[in-house]
Formats: C-alpha cells, structure tokens, sequence
C-alpha cells in the first residue's frame, strides 16, 4: 500500500477555505465566490425551525464543498451591467462546474473556487 502523501505545489486544499457560512433570517446559507459572475453566490442549507423543504444538501465542508442540486441564478429583466443573465452551476468537492446555458465565459468548464480568506 502506497501510503505517500503527495500535495501538488501551489495548493493546500485541506485549509483554505472556499466557502462560508453566513446567517439571514433563521436560515444558514452556504456562499461562495463565483468566478464566472465574480461575485458571491448563497444558497440555504439548514433552518433554525428545521423545516428542510427547498434546502441544498451539503457535504459539511467549508474548503471541499459539495452541494447538491444544481444551482441557477438569474438576474432579470435586465442583469447589472457586470453580471450574467444567468449561471448554471454544480459545487462539488470544491470545484464549480458551469453549464453550457451560463452567460459567461467559463460556461462549460470546471475550476476550483476561489478561496474565501482575503
Ligand atoms: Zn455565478
């Protein structure tokens, strides 16, 4: 059994934190860094009154995140002038998977998110 642990230079993903949990309103939301919007996204994972009805579910990792389902934002009638009109996205251990209906340029593609500590 091969018992090296080998950490690729340049990332620590055991510590850096991609996620945060922040609280609205007796609801806990799970928010992270978008990179192809390039600004917080938040969804709700747990309720004070534990009614989970439209909760994400959520792996319980703040530096390895996984949410499940899918998440959509969308800005309408008319998004800000920095934003999408729309993101389509799978969180997954710590990565973001934008779906080719994005409106930005990393729809179709998959990259770590961004860390939360700066
Ligand atoms: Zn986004």
């Amino acid at each position: 059994m091969d018992t090296n642990q080998i950490t690729p230079m340049g990332t620590n993903p055991e510590t850096e934190k991609v996620a945060a949990i922040v609280e609205n309103a007796g609801e806990d939301l799970l928010m992270f860094r978008c990179p192809g919007c390039k600004c917080g996204h938040a969804v709700p994972i747990r309720r004070a009154n534990g009614n989970t009805d439209g909760l994400w579910s959520w792996n319980g990792s703040l530096t390895k995140p996984t949410l499940q389902p899918s998440i959509i934002v969308t800005y309408t009638p008319e998004p800000p002038k920095d934003r999408p009109a729309r993101c389509h996205s799978w969180v997954t251990d710590g990565h973001i998977k934008f779906l080719g209906d994005s409106h930005h340029n990393l729809r179709d593609s998959s990259v770590p998110l961004p860390s939360m500590e700066n």
